[in-house]
């Protein structure tokens, strides 16, 4: 039998218990320009970071990949042309997102073709992410939980 079928308790476990909240999130907005949004993906460290708009709602996400891409000349990087083009212009529009009242097997549906998910309210307004790295965290704890039962 599976950790999931064996332990009920995960089954309890909601995506507000293991979301990273929004204030603790790095993000850019749709205006800022390139060079903004790889200097918070450098100091940052993360690979990619959620793209909101003016009231605070979720419109796609960022990545550096993404970003060193359109900057990719024939010989160099055009590192000048950084501050002409805007966030809106090359993010992702994948605004897909889940629920903080969803189940953790919705979020782990949610993260496995994706690093993170964003969690928003009825009205799209951002409240955090829900990363690979909690839905692990949650399913390790259950492991070690249910073998010692
Ligand atoms: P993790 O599972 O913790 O490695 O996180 C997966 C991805 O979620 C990272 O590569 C980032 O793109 C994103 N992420 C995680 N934590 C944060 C954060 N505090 N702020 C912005 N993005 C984050």
């Amino acid at each position: 039998m599976s950790i999931i079928q064996e332990n009920q308790q995960i089954d309890n476990i909601k995506v507000s218990q293991m979301m990273v909240s929004s204030e603790k999130v790095a993000h850019v907005q749709l205006n800022n320009p390139l060079e903004h949004a790889l200097l918070v993906l450098v100091k940052s460290g993360y690979s990619a970071v959620p793209v909101l708009d003016s009231e605070y709602k979720l419109a796609g996400s960022i990545s550096k990949t993404v970003i060193l891409n359109e900057i990719l000349g024939l010989e160099r990087f055009e590192v000048e042309r950084l501050s002409d083009i805007k966030v809106s212009d090359v993010m992702d529009k994948d605004e897909a997102s889940i629920k903080e009242t969803a189940s953790f097997i919705d979020g782990l549906n949610a993260v496995i073709n994706r690093p993170f998910i964003c969690v928003t309210d009825e009205e799209g307004h951002f409240d955090g992410i829900l990363t690979r790295r909690a839905i692990l965290k949650e399913l390790k704890k259950e492991y070690y939980t249910s073998k010692n039962k």
